[in-house]
């Protein structure tokens, strides 16, 4: 019988069927190891057959059978079939994503123990035939284990006497095994469960959600309820004895959402995510593989949860650019999660108080069951938003970071002895350029996104049509020299509050606060224990927490992430806004939120501030639409990049002429096509160039063609690396 086997060595070169000789043991989806070159590499079986090219005495046997079972089952067989496929990624980039990391190479092992136990032939005796009066601690450990049942050996050894162990086990009073041992996270975290009964809307929603054949998008407001919804729903499939998969962003895996699951499920639910030690990761991974946990629970890597039977997909927050893989092997999650529902005849929801426009146009279209949860659970308001003009703060000869109405409502907050959250929006490095007088903002003519400034060469960029343009001395618009860089840190804002309030408490989180595992976490949960009045912060403040004491939320910079270089810029504003303003007056107390901005007439604003969803969507399509951005476009980009920097030209110039030519055959396919180099021309010592297309959307065969261009590239020019993205979060 021959092997089909993948290896597992990422180049592109080696990306194909190695033929080998199977031994006993071997099934498809079986790890093995196997003679590769010189070296032994290990490798993954996809299928058994009768067939091989290779003449008989070239065919090299595999050297052994790596676990007990074939690791690797038919669903995710099929899914990396499907994987390479819908994103032209290597199978072995695909098979490590379904593996934890350490698993590979054998650096990590199920954790054994010994076990003790008492012999049964001795239970129901009386003890004091076989064990002496004076051998207290015998007595001892015998009537600790007569209660207990059994209990690790080292456990035995630290609390009682290990030599009246080692008696006890060598005279055959007592037994022993080696088991498994789970290292299984947050295993203090139990929470006594709320009483909680669904409202009608509730109910009504879990009802829509588990009848549909479509996906659902559960667009709730915040507060209205949406995780009880998905457990109820999950406890649902779990009566049915089938698994779920819950989705959240990492930076939402809070303690909190932890304790929610670990009081409803207990050991049923196995946690996923970045914060767990190797071992811990393997444990909980084998847990869900051999049936000792129903419910996955975790970042984005969790919709690969070794899980068969699987009834219910949850993607919370599904918005979340987190979703969307930003480095090798990129892949879309969303489209991960429908091909296991299908596989398994799973439902999937996807829920947002904010849905990405994209979702939102998916379910006006009846592509997905559209839920609504248009109330707070508590039928409170939402805090008001107000909004402050900071040009005209400019204009009175205030051009510092706080406005007056900011700093006033920080003193009342202060005095009243309650907490406030100010939030610099922050994505990203990329710089744009506003007049600071009268909020001009430079943009491409051609694109209408925010133009990039690129120091060294003094120049802006377009960084969809690479369009370049002088910078300007005075403001276009109102001839004001105050145009610059729009750009506010952290440290400085915590500098300006600390001089305006010298007795107050802050707290800074950002990327600098923030670099070890736990230190999120712990600000926020120092600043949620009131060790703080006031928390500074990026995004990261944003998600997971409930303050009961904050009644301000000040957003000190709200333009930042609308400038941002990217067709979802505003979009994604809209949702951010949303979400900050969501931390205000989340209990008993009513909230405020002073957003300041110095475009105050932008749209967004208008509508993020009435909490208006729908009309921010109905504008916001229109204008997809009219410039040709997804969902209406779906956005492929050629990576191209090498040492070298002639062969990078080469290579590009390879994939534009063949795009080119694509375009011609196909045409009106093109929306945009264009070959450029990347916005950041060099990274890890690489010179990366790209080739930036727009086409119509759904369009599989021309999708193909383009990743067979990627393919064509590698084979003329095998030194540079080229992937090819589908619209991906960022194109730096
Ligand atoms: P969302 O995720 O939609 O923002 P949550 O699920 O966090 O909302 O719910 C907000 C609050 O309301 C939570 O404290 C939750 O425990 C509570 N809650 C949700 N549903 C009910 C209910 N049916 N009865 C009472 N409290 C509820
Ligand atoms: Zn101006
Ligand atoms: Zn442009």
């Amino acid at each position: 019988m021959i092997a089909k086997v993948i290896v597992d060595i990422s180049v592109s070169e080696v990306d194909r069927v190695f033929d080998y000789r199977a031994i006993d043991g071997v099934a498809r989806g079986s790890r093995v190891t196997v003679p590769f070159g010189r070296q032994t590499t290990e490798g993954y079986v996809i299928d058994i057959t009768d067939n091989t090219d290779l003449p008989q005495d070239k065919i090299k046997d595999i050297i052994s059978v790596l676990d007990d079972r074939p690791i690797v089952s038919e669903e995710f067989l099929s899914l990396c079939d499907y994987m390479t496929e819908r994103f032209h990624l290597r199978k072995i980039d695909v098979f490590r994503l379904f593996l934890p990391a350490k698993m590979r190479g054998g650096r990590i092992k199920a954790l054994q123990k010994i076990f003790v136990y008492i012999n049964p032939d001795y239970i129901d005796v009386d003890p004091n035939l076989f064990i002496k009066k004076s051998a207290h601690s015998q007595m001892e450990v015998f009537e600790y284990l007569l209660d207990a049942e059994s209990a690790e050996q080292s456990y035995l050894n630290a609390n009682f006497s290990a030599a009246a162990v080692r008696n006890l086990i060598a005279r055959g009073v007592f037994l022993t095994r080696v088991q498994d041992a789970l290292r299984t996270p947050y295993k203090g975290v139990v929470q006594k469960e709320k009483d909680v009964v669904l409202t009608d809307e509730q109910s009504a929603a879990v009802n829509s959600i588990m009848s549909s054949e479509k996906p659902s998008l559960l667009f709730g407001v915040t507060g209205s309820g949406k995780t009880e919804v998905y457990l109820d729903c999950i406890e649902r499939v779990l009566n049915q004895g089938k698994t779920a998969i819950m989705l959240v962003p990492e930076i939402s895996l809070t303690p909190q959402v932890m304790r929610i699951f670990r009081s409803r499920f207990g050991d049923d639910v196995a946690l996923l995510h970045s914060g767990l030690s190797d071992g811990e990761r393997f444990d909980e991974w084998r847990r869900l593989l051999t049936g000792g946990a129903r419910v996955a629970v975790g970042a984005r890597s969790a919709i690969f949860a070794p899980l068969t039977n699987v009834g219910l997909i949850v993607i919370d927050e599904e918005h979340d650019s987190s979703y969307v893989s930003a480095s090798n092997p990129r892949y879309i999650t969303r489209d991960v999660a429908l091909f296991r529902a299908a596989y398994n005849g799973a439902r999937i929801v996807m829920g947002s108080a904010t849905p990405s426009v994209e979702s939102y146009f998916g379910a006006k279209n009846g592509k997905y069951n559209l839920v609504r949860l248009p109330h707070r659970v508590n039928m409170r308001e939402m805090p008001e938003i107000q909004i402050v003009n900071m040009c005209s703060e400019v204009t009175y000869g205030n051009s510092g970071m706080f406005s007056k109405s900011l700093v006033t409502a920080l003193e009342q907050c202060l005095a009243s002895g309650n907490q406030a959250i100010l939030f610099l929006n922050r994505r990203g490095y990329s710089s744009y350029v506003m007049c600071k007088k009268c909020g001009y903002v430079a943009k491409c003519e051609d694109c209408d996104v925010s133009l990039v400034y690129h120091k060294e060469e003094n120049l802006l960029k377009c960084h969809y049509c690479q369009r370049r343009y002088s910078m300007p001395d005075l403001c276009p618009n109102c001839n004001s020299p105050h145009i610059k860089q729009g750009y506010m840190g952290t440290e400085r804002v915590v500098e300006q509050v600390q001089k305006m309030f010298p007795s107050a408490r802050v707290i800074r989180m950002d990327n600098d606060t923030t670099r070890t595992k736990d230190a999120h976490l712990k600000l926020l949960s120092d600043f949620a224990g009131g060790n703080a009045d006031i928390l500074v912060g990026t995004q990261m403040v944003a998600k997971g927490h409930d303050f009961p004491n904050v009644t301000l939320v000040g957003i000190m910079d709200a333009d930042m992430s609308l400038h941002f270089s990217d067709f979802r810029a505003v979009e994604r504003t809209f949702q951010l806004i949303t979400q900050v303003a969501g931390r205000a007056g989340r209990e008993k107390k009513q909230g405020g939120v002073i957003l300041q901005t110095y475009t105050p007439k932008h749209y967004v604003y208008k509508y993020a501030s009435a909490y208006d969803y729908e009309g921010f969507y109905e504008k916001e399509i229109n204008l997809l639409e009219a410039t040709g951005f997804p969902p209406f476009t779906e956005i492929l980009r050629i990576l191209i990049s090498c040492e070298q920097e002639s062969i990078a030209l080469d290579a590009t110039k390879l994939a534009i002429d063949e795009a080119r030519a694509l375009a011609e055959k196909n045409d009106g396919c093109f929306v945009y096509l264009n070959a450029m180099r990347s916005p950041k021309k060099r990274i890890q010592a690489k010179y990366r160039m790209q080739v930036l297309m727009r086409i119509k959307p759904d369009n599989d065969n021309l999708r193909k063609a383009v990743y067979s261009i990627a393919d064509n590239v590698i084979s003329a020019y095998p030194q540079v690396t080229c992937f090819t993205e589908v619209n991906p979060n960022d194109l730096s």
